[in-house]
């Protein structure tokens, strides 16, 4: 487990880059409302290799890089940018769209160029489910044609699946699907209703505990890594159920899910966006430096929202007084979305920490605090 000794106040797990904004799909829960074309702000290719070049300076072990979109597969540049950050030792996976460009030819140049993670979206057990999500016709066959591809090419393969109370009930049919299949790990990302997300029902917090009891359940036997994303209540959860089931938490700490512990938005993630921002997460798009002006490494550390993200005393409500912040923290992306205030408790968990007020009194103490720095405007921060 390279990330084992890693300190995420100093080095993130990984850094997501949002290539471009183009996108010939239409996904209906769409953080980056894709579009057809690219943005003509987005970062050139000496941009790129220039913010790539900055990634060493974290020291080792180094983040891993994650080509995302929009689809990656739209920028031109892509082999070459690829070719930079293997030559310089970084880690590179990539999660492209779905589309007519996405063959079996394409997925072995990726891995010739030394690409070592493919990441792909499975959101029904159905061609008309998936589909329905994805807003084209055809993006289900692609999909399961892709996945079997990577299995040929020995292409270490994320499934992420979209949870929301649309897709709740259907997704152990999604499992039953997967579980043949060549994937070393699927990630179930819960909703936040930002973007094209925002015309999608989130699960209810009651209606997301009992998922996630059924996510625990199966990931105790499931042959892949079962994992969240947008939902690190779902440590908590996986805590409570092992302690039920008699394992003591040191043994706790010595399986899968404990793999993800202290993992948040901002805190072991840091996010790009097209236009070379520097941001806590993906549905956390507040920037707080720009690649193009800024060292990664010193905004990652020193940016004051970073580091109050990298400090869990800093959270607000319940996920201050909570007895599994270090290990949870709760979704910062789902805090700014509910309360615009990143360091909110996460109104999805229902977890009442027994140090937590009894008046409540605490639930604020952060949201309202003008010395926050959430109160600073974006780009205050570099
Ligand atoms: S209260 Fe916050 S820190 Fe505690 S389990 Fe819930 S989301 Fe996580």
């Amino acid at each position: 487990m390279r990330h084992a000794s890693r300190d995420y106040s100093l080095t993130p797990l990984n850094i997501y880059w949002e290539m471009t904004q183009a996108c010939a799909l239409a996904c209906r829960h769409c953080r980056a409302a894709a579009m057809p074309d690219p943005h003509p702000g987005e970062l050139t290719h000496a941009q790129g290799l220039a913010f790539i070049r900055q990634i060493p300076g974290f020291g080792d072990p180094m983040p891993t890089l994650i080509l995302t979109g929009g689809d990656p597969l739209e920028r031109r540049d892509l082999l070459p940018l690829i070719d930079e950050a293997r030559r310089l030792g970084v880690e590179v996976s990539i999660t492209p769209a779905a589309t007519d460009a996405l063959t079996r030819d394409v997925l072995a140049t990726l891995a010739q160029h030394g690409v070592t993670g493919l990441g792909l979206s499975l959101d029904g057990s159905t061609a008309q489910r998936h589909d329905a999500i994805r807003g084209i016709e055809g993006t289900y066959v692609r999909t399961l044609a892709a996945i079997d591809w990577a299995g040929e090419l020995g292409l270490p393969l994320q499934v992420n699946t979209l949870v929301t109370a649309e897709t709740a009930a259907d997704i152990p049919a999604v499992y039953e699907l997967l579980k043949p299949l060549p994937l070393t790990r699927w990630s179930l990302f819960f909703l936040i209703s930002v973007g094209r997300g925002a015309v999608l029902e989130p699960l209810s917090p009651a209606d997301g505990e009992e998922f996630m009891r059924w996510v625990h359940g199966i990931s105790c036997v499931a042959p892949f890594v079962v994992a969240t994303t947008e939902a690190p209540s779902y440590r908590r959860v996986a805590m409570e159920e092992m302690r039920a089931a008699g394992l003591t938490p040191e043994q706790a700490r010595r399986t899968r899910v404990a793999r993800s512990f202290g993992v948040r938005d901002g805190h072991g993630v840091m996010f790009v966006s097209h236009l070379g921002e520097i941001c806590p997460a993906g549905f956390l798009p507040i920037p707080l430096g720009d690649v193009r002006t800024d060292s990664i490494v010193d905004v990652y550390r020193d940016a004051p929202l970073f580091a109050a993200l990298h400090d869990p005393r800093q959270l607000g409500g319940r996920c201050h007084h909570c007895q599994y912040q270090q290990i949870c923290g709760g979704s910062r992306a789902r805090a700014y979305s509910a309360f615009a205030d990143p360091l909110a408790e996460d109104p999805f968990c229902p977890h009442l920490p027994p140090r937590y007020p009894a008046d409540g009194a605490a639930a604020a103490s952060f949201a309202g605090d003008p010395t926050s720095p959430t109160r600073q405007p974006a780009g205050a921060a570099r």
